[in-house]
């Protein structure tokens, strides 16, 4: 039985510069609210970070920043007061990355950047190593992430990350595929935990 509740987004903090991010983000945001599911973000107040919130308290659905204390001038978790349910602070930002991780049944990784790739990568490499097996998705709009295909396809090519790591990831170019994959992901883990039982 599948136990979706809480999907965690990882975005950039910036608009980037075309605003098909920012668009898409609120979609998504808007569908997790129609799907009954709660939005887990950064918390932050600009970006595309901002745009997905909004999406989801548009829908009338449910969300949870977290982000830790010094971040408060850089990303203005005060200006989503009103489009956020619970706001979590943290002192260190392993301890916010922890609460992210930990509170969430899936993940979905859209356009961003420093952040937002560490965020990621940390996520995958937690997934490669067994720690945490939930599904990781990425919304591979306007192409933003086809490099990173590729850097996968040479990684494994060169010998350094085993062909099924790369599965780590599911990359989707819809945004109204996200949800729908989640669900798919979360089956598969489900059959593979029951075989392995
Ligand atoms: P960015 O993609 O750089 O715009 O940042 C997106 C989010 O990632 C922001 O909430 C940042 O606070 C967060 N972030 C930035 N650096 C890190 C890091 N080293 N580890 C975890 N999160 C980070």
């Amino acid at each position: 039985m599948i136990n979706l509740k809480k999907v965690c987004v990882f975005c950039g903090t910036k608009t980037g510069n075309t605003p098909i991010y920012e668009e898409t983000a609120r979609k998504l945001g808007l569908l997790l609210a129609q799907n009954q599911l709660e939005l887990v973000y950064g918390a932050g107040g600009t970006g595309v970070m901002k745009a997905v919130a909004e999406g989801t308290k548009m829908g009338g659905g449910r969300v949870t920043g977290i982000t830790i204390q010094h971040l408060f001038d850089i990303e203005r978790p005060d200006l989503m007061k009103s489009n956020m349910d619970e706001l979590k602070v943290y002192q260190r930002m392993f301890a916010r990355k922890v609460a992210m991780t930990e509170v969430s049944d899936a993940f979905c990784v859209l356009p961003g950047g420093l952040g937002t790739m560490d965020e990621m990568f940390e996520l995958m490499v937690l997934k490669q190593l067994g720690i945490m097996n939930k599904p990781i998705i990425v919304l591979n709009i306007n192409d933003f992430f086809s490099d990173l295909k590729a850097l996968l396809h040479q990684l494994i090519r060169d010998g350094f990350v085993k062909p099924h790591h790369a599965e780590t990831i599911t990359f989707v170019s819809h945004v109204e595929d996200v949800i729908p994959t989640i669900r798919a992901e979360l089956e598969k883990i489900a059959c593979q935990t029951e075989q392995t039982l």
